[in-house]
């Protein structure tokens, strides 16, 4: 992986903020909207929000009650602070940013990338990570193309108690998964899931990725 591919990925996803955030906060804070935000450059305040992931993602965050939490979920959040401290460790430790740093930190764009525009603005990421999705291969059948199928609960806001033995969309990929929570969990996390910020293998560690959907999801489980 080349290192200019984390400046790529910066630059498409700044482009993404910038569509999710203006129309936001236009309406939350109105057309003066870029007053109240007061962001500065250079000792000068900004006219426009700029296709800066940095700066974006700190208006994302301290804004997001008022302006955002509205239309996208908790996990939108995260992945904005997943982004920014990548960001910001990329420009301050250029030299010990590694290639693995990079991958994790291009797939965390290309999920929140997802989140807010789809699935096809994933394909700008899936050329920088060189794991671009054909419809017909493994990842494109288990694409559910179908609407969720009733019966399946969807575990947002709900606790471990509310969710076992259910069937229970995924709660990172919220496809029809578990006929009975959370028996299977392992296998869907370590290699079928496409709501977690690290690759599914070969190129992600199945092991790693257990390990975020634990962590993520911790409430869920007794
Ligand atoms: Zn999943």
């Amino acid at each position: 992986m080349h290192p200019d591919d984390m400046r790529k990925a910066l630059e498409a996803i700044g482009h993404i903020l910038k569509r999710f955030a203006e129309p936001r906060l236009r309406e939350s804070l109105g057309p003066a909207y870029m007053e109240t935000l007061a962001l500065q450059t250079n000792g000068r305040v900004m006219r426009q929000l700029p296709p800066d992931p940095s700066v974006l993602c700190r208006v994302l965050i301290s804004r997001w009650d008022e302006s955002f939490s509205q239309s996208a979920d908790d996990q939108v959040l995260d992945l904005v602070h997943a982004v920014r401290k990548a960001r910001d460790r990329h420009s301050h430790f250029v030299t010990t940013f590694t290639d693995e740093d990079r991958r994790h930190a291009i797939g965390a764009m290309r999920l929140l990338a997802i989140k807010l525009e789809g699935p096809s603005a994933a394909a700008e990421f899936d050329v920088l990570l060189g794991t671009r999705l054909t419809s017909d291969g493994p990842a494109g059948q288990s694409k559910a193309k179908a609407p969720h199928s009733s019966g399946y609960l969807d575990p947002e806001g709900l606790t471990a108690e509310q969710v076992q033995g259910r069937k229970l969309l995924c709660p990172a990929c919220k496809e029809p998964i578990f006929k009975s929570w959370s028996s299977g969990w392992d296998g869907h996390a370590g290699h079928r899931c496409e709501g977690l910020s690290i690759q599914r293998p070969p190129l992600g560690d199945p092991a790693a990725r257990k390990a975020e959907f634990k962590r993520r999801f911790r409430h869920l489980f007794r």
